[in-house]
């Protein structure tokens, strides 16, 4: 569990950053991670998070989302209604399971006004959304918080011994290195000409590798397709 990040993207109600910390210290999570929230912890935090108190004190702040998972390998983000059919679903029992067999893993919540952006959503493995009455399934945030750890915390007690995995998939940053190096390496091509095209073909290849995820193994074989290019 200690390997689980709580993320809330852009949060506008200290007391629900509060009441989240004391959901996630009700069922066994330590790890809160705030991205560019509009009000910081205050005395309403304080006083929503009650027992939870350290958890508060513990909170990791970051500017924007990217810099919040680069330390993970697994990102499920969250929405009410699942937007976009790339990112593959997963119901809240499943997002548990997974995040606990591929951790460190983040689980990433938006804010009260706008949830998460496609762009943050785009920065996710899968996506996760917990059902409710159609007309209106959206959760307060801490709420939906407090859904996933419960569930996190049932898959911990059903099988406690996760597995390690045998080939993991790589940290976020570390994929980042390597993308950076097969850009660097296309501009050195006529692919990539500096025009503003090659934002969205960057865009694009990063999608395509969170896409097919490449384990560590053969990220190691990407990395020497590259050099060796590079070096012709
Ligand atoms: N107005 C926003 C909702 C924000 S609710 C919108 O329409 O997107 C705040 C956050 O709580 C959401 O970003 C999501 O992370 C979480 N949430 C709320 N309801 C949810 C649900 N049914 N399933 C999964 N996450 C939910």
């Amino acid at each position: 569990m200690q390997d689980i990040a709580i993320i809330l993207v852009r949060t506008w109600h200290p007391g629900n950053i509060g009441s989240a910390a004391r959901a996630m210290k009700n069922m066994g999570l330590t790890k809160l991670r705030l991205v560019a929230p509009h009000f910081g912890i205050d005395d309403q935090a304080q006083s929503m998070a009650a027992g939870a108190i350290d958890i508060l004190e513990q909170v990791e702040v970051f500017d924007t989302l990217q810099e919040a998972i680069a330390d993970r390998q697994t990102v499920i983000g969250t929405s009410a209604r699942i937007r976009g059919q790339r990112v593959p679903q997963l119901n809240p029992k499943q997002a548990a399971n997974t995040a606990l067999e591929q951790a460190p893993a983040a689980i990433v919540f938006g804010g009260e006004r706008s949830g998460l952006t496609n762009e943050d959503l785009a920065l996710c493995h899968f996506q996760v959304a917990i059902d409710g009455n159609p007309d209106y399934p959206v959760l307060n945030l801490a709420q939906a918080v407090q859904i996933l750890c419960y569930e996190l915390f049932n898959a911990q007690q059903t099988s406690p011994d996760f597995d390690r995995q045998e080939d993991p998939y790589p940290l976020v940053k570390e994929l980042e290195v390597f993308y950076q190096r097969l850009e660097g390496a296309l501009a050195e091509t006529d692919y990539m000409k500096g025009h503003e095209r090659d934002e969205i073909l960057k865009q694009r290849l990063r999608q395509y590798f969170r896409r097919s995820r490449p384990t560590r193994r053969e990220l190691s074989l990407l990395q020497g397709v590259v050099s060796a290019l590079t070096e012709k």
